[in-house]
C-alpha cells in the first residue's frame, strides 16, 4: 500500500480526494497506471461531502447527474441526496474501483515546484517530500472557507464556526444564534437548527433568488427498476442533463431571465405574507448573477417568529454581540458563518512554482486564467480539475470534472506516445482561449446582473465560471490538442547536438 512506504518519486500525484482526485485515480487505473498518488490533508476521502456535516447539507443538483457517469447509483434515496449518502457513494467508488491504496492521508501539499532541469515537479508535504512527472491540482473549488473581514471577528467570546466545519460538539439548543451569511449552505441549515434555538438572527448581505425545490424520496419501485434495468437511469440521468442545459439561455438572455423570474417571485410572495419581510427578502439584482437557490424550507423558516432577517449587513463584532450597519447590536451565544469559500483567490496558487520561479498567484495577480480551464503556460505537466472557469451556476460539476479527466488522461497517453517528458501550453493558445471565454462571458447576467457573487474575482474579472452550455465544454476537451502545446523531450534534446537546449516536437 502506498500509505504505508515511504514515497520518493511517482509518475502521477494528485493533490485531493473529492469527486474530482478519486475520478482522476480511476481513470488512470483504468488505463493500467498504478504509479500514481493521491495527496490528502484529511483523514478520509470525499472533500466536500467530508468537510460539509451541518444539518440539512445536500446537493443542489440532482443525484441522478451528480454522481459518476461510470457508476450510477441505483440506491439513492431521494433525487437530491443527503450528505451522508453523497459521502458513502464515493468511498464506495474509492473501494470498487481499487483506489484507497493509492491514497496518503494527513498529507496536505504545503508547496511544489517545478524543477527544469529534471523536468519533474518537486512537492513538499506535511509528510515528506516526493517528486512527479505530472502534478493533477485536484485541491477543490470550495474546500478553503472563507471568514468576513469584520472588525472585532477575534474578539467574539462565544463559540462561533463555519458550516463548512460544522461543531457538532456545541449543541445550540435554547441558544441565541447570528448566522452570517445566506446563500447555499445558510438555506439548507437555517431552517434545521429554527426549531431548537431559542433566537436567530440571520444577517443577511443580499438575498438569494429561491425557487421551490422538487426534491423527494425516490420510491422502491424506481430503485428497483434502476437496479434491475440501468439504462432507465441513465435515461433519467440524460433528461435531467438536457433540461438543466437549458437554464444557460436564461443566464445568457435577459429577456428570458426576466420572465423566469416570476417562478420566484411567486414562491416568495406564497411563502411570505409579511410585506416588510417580503421586501427584505426580494432580490434586487437579476436572476442567476449569484447562485439560483432551491428551497421550500428557507422561507418558512424566516417567518417564524423566534427569527429575524437583518438586512443592513454587520460593521462590528464584539465579544457577545453582533452590531449591524444601523448601529443596532444582537447579543449572541454563537455564531455561524455561512460565508462561502475562497472560490477565486484559491491558497494552492500560492503553493505551486512554475518554470520561472513564480507562483501562480504572483502570475495571476487575482484573476486565475488557464488554458480549458486545465493547463497553465510557464506550468509544464501541471494540471487543474475544476480549474478556472470551469465553475458552473446551473448544473453538475461532475459533468465538467469527467471532460477534464478525459482530456488529462489523453495528454498523459500521447507524453507516453511521443516518448515526450514535458507538456507545456502555447501562451498563445491560452491567451486566445481566455479572450474567447472573456467574449462569451460579456453579455451573462454574471457581470450585468448587478450583484457581487463569488464568481467575479477581485479584479472584477469572472475567472471561476464557464460561460455557456457544458456540452462545448466536453467536446472542446474530448482530445488532447497537441498543437496548443510543446512537447519536450531530454533524450531527443541530448542527442541533439547542435540544438543543446530541449526540443519542441509539437
Ligand atoms: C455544501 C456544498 C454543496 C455543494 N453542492 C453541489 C451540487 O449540488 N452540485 C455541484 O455541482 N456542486 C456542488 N458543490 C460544489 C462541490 O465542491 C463540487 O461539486 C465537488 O464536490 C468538487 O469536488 P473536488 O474533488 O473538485 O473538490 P473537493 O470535494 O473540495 O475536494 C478537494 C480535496 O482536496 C483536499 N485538499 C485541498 N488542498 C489540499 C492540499 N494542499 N493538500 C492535500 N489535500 C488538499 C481537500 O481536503 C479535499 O479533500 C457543493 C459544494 C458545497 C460546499
Amino acid at each position: 500500500m502506498t500509505q504505508n512506504r515511504p514515497l520518493t518519486h511517482v509518475r502521477v500525484a494528485i493533490v485531493g480526494t473529492g469527486f474530482s482526485g478519486l475520478g482522476m485515480a480511476i481513470g488512470l487505473r483504468q488505463r493500467g497506471e498504478e504509479d500514481f498518488v493521491l495527496l490528502e490533508r484529511a483523514g478520509d476521502i470525499g472533500g466536500t461531502w467530508r468537510d460539509n456535516t451541518y444539518p440539512g447539507c445536500r446537493c443542489d443538483v440532482p443525484s441522478h447527474l451528480y454522481s459518476f457517469s461510470f457508476a450510477p447509483n441505483p440506491n439513492w434515496s431521494s433525487t437530491f441526496s443527503p450528505q451522508s449518502e453523497i459521502l458513502d457513494y464515493l468511498r464506495d467508488c474509492a473501494e470498487r474501483f481499487g483506489v484507497m491504496p493509492h491514497i496518503r492521508f494527513d498529507t496536505e501539499v504545503e508547496g511544489a515546484a517545478w524543477n527544469d532541469d529534471q523536468q519533474l515537479w518537486r512537492i513538499e508535504t506535511s509528510t515528506g517530500p516526493l517528486t512527479a512527472n505530472f502534478l493533477v491540482a485536484a485541491q477543490g473549488p470550495l474546500s478553503e472557507p472563507s471568514l468576513p473581514e469584520v472588525p472585532g471577528i477575534d474578539s467574539f467570546e462565544g463559540t462561533a464556526f463555519h458550516s463548512g466545519q460544522w461543531d457538532h460538539d456545541h449543541d445550540l439548543t435554547g441558544a441565541r444564534v447570528a448566522v452570517i451569511g445566506t446563500g447555499a449552505s445558510a438555506i439548507q441549515f437555517v431552517p434545521e437548527i429554527q426549531p431548537r434555538v431559542r433566537r436567530l438572527h440571520v444577517f443577511q448581505r443580499t438575498p438569494p433568488w429561491v425557487i421551490p425545490h422538487r426534491n423527494r424520496p425516490l420510491k422502491s419501485w424506481e430503485r428497483t427498476l434502476y437496479r434491475l434495468f440501468p439504462p432507465a437511469q441513465l435515461a433519467m440521468r440524460a433528461a435531467i442533463y438536457w433540461a438543466r442545459e437549458l437554464f444557460v439561455l436564461q443566464f445568457r438572455n435577459r429577456a428570458v431571465g426576466r420572465l423566469l423570474e416570476r417562478i420566484p417571485l411567486t414562491h416568495l410572495r406564497r411563502q411570505v405574507k409579511d410585506p416588510e419581510l417580503r421586501r427584505k427578502l426580494t432580490p434586487g439584482y437579476a436572476m442567476g448573477c449569484k447562485r439560483i437557490l432551491p428551497t421550500d424550507e428557507w422561507y418558512p423558516a424566516l417567518t417564524k417568529p423566534n427569527v429575524e432577517v437583518v438586512a443592513e449587513g454587520i460593521t462590528e463584532i464584539r465579544p457577545h454581540s453582533v452590531v449591524a450597519a444601523d448601529g443596532s447590536e444582537r447579543e449572541v451565544d454563537t455564531i455561524v458563518f455561512g460565508t462561502g469559500f475562497h472560490v477565486t483567490d484559491v491558497p494552492i496558487a500560492d503553493r505551486i512554482t512554475g518554470r520561472d520561479g513564480r507562483t501562480l498567484a504572483d502570475v495571476w495577480q487575482g484573476s486565475m486564467h488557464a488554458y480549458k480551464g486545465t493547463t497553465v503556460a510557464g506550468y509544464p505537466n501541471l494540471f487543474f480539475l475544476v480549474g478556472p472557469n470551469t465553475g458552473l451556476g446551473h448544473t453538475s460539476i461532475v459533468f465538467m470534472i469527467e471532460s477534464q479527466i478525459a482530456y488529462v488522461l489523453d495528454a498523459l497517453g500521447t507524453a507516453r506516445r511521443s516518448g515526450a517528458d514535458t507538456l507545456e501550453v502555447r501562451e498563445d493558445a491560452q491567451s486566445a482561449y481566455n479572450a474567447e471565454l472573456d467574449r462569451m462571458t460579456n453579455d451573462t447576467v454574471w457581470v450585468s446582473g448587478g450583484c457581487t457573487s463569488y464568481y467575479i474575482d477581485r479584479n472584477g474579472h469572472n475567472s471561476a465560471l464557464w460561460p455557456t452550455f457544458t456540452w462545448p465544454f466536453r467536446r472542446r476537451l474530448r482530445e488532447f490538442d497537441r498543437a496548443a502545446y510543446v512537447l519536450r523531450s531530454r533524450a531527443r534534446a541530448a542527442a541533439d547536438e547542435r540544438e543543446p537546449a530541449a526540443v519542441a516536437t509539437a
